[in-house]
């Protein structure tokens, strides 16, 4: 494995280590491909900004140090600088503008929240009990794909389900017949592995399995050790063994349109 386009930053206010130490890792581990994704900034139109993400404020400051950075390791390493964003139906037009004129290349889907995020915040990763809530994070993840904006879906197997097993069989089966059919990539989340998260959750891979959706891998950085874990490798390798997966090895980057530009 020589690609990771999952990488954060301390900005996102949950991650440690500076730029320079994650790309020398990166590099000592034999990673050619390297792609930056921290969480978007977006100030809501009530103001709020959430701590996970990078504050609009620093956003500047990213682009700056990792352009700088990119031309210093250029012989060693390709850089690309994007985010991990959510999609809110409501927003995304907005958030997407506001990347791309800060300057983003790329984006991969992280939907950490259901809805629009406020005004409940409720997390996809929090117990979830509900059809209609199972219904509504399958229901944007495949209109987060078909807009067309996302390299990849980081970790799709997310979404903590209790209720039955065959709803949450048919709902991730649209997720994962979408991928397929425009070729958009599920990526199994190494931070899962190393923290032993309850992704990645093996009845979301026999799905992706069956259904042949494309399947790549992301460390999900958030500290320079993880910016190589090929440690955990093995375990990714094992469930594209056991549900005879269909591993593509490193995504094709979406290159990043502003959708006023469309
Ligand atoms: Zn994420
Ligand atoms: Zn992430």
């Amino acid at each position: 494995m020589n690609y990771n386009y999952h990488t954060h930053t301390y900005r996102c206010h949950h991650a440690d280590g500076t730029e320079r130490e994650y790309i020398e890792k990166a590099i000592e581990g034999g990673i050619k491909y390297m792609g930056f994704s921290d969480h978007i900034p977006f100030r809501f139109p009530n103001g709020f900004e959430s701590e996970h993400r990078i504050y609009t404020c620093d956003v500047k400051d990213y682009f700056d140090i990792l352009k700088a950075l990119r031309e210093e390791y250029k012989d060693k390493i390709e850089i690309s600088i994007g985010f991990e964003s959510e999609f809110y139906p409501k927003y995304y037009k907005e958030m997407i503008q506001n990347a791309t004129e800060a300057g983003a290349e790329y984006l991969i889907l992280g939907q950490h929240y259901l809805g629009n995020e406020l005004p409940d915040r409720i997390t996809s990763s929090s117990m979830h009990e509900k059809y209609e809530e199972l219904k509504e994070y399958a229901d944007t993840v495949i209109m987060a794909m078909e807009s067309g904006y996302f390299t990849y879906v980081a970790h799709p197997d997310i979404l903590n389900f209790a209720g039955d097993d065959k709803l949450y069989d048919s709902e991730m089966r649209r997720i994962c017949a979408k991928s397929r059919e425009l070729d958009i990539p599920l990526e199994i989340n190494f931070i899962g592995i190393r923290t032993n998260r309850r992704y990645p959750y093996e009845k979301f891979w026999k799905i992706a399995g069956e259904e042949k959706s494309p399947v790549t891998f992301g460390f999900d950085a958030h500290d320079a050790d993880a910016a190589c874990d090929k440690k955990s490798v093995s375990k990714a390798m094992e469930l594209v063994e056991k549900h005879k997966l269909n591993y593509i090895g490193k995504p094709k980057l979406r290159l990043l349109k502003n959708p006023s530009d469309s």
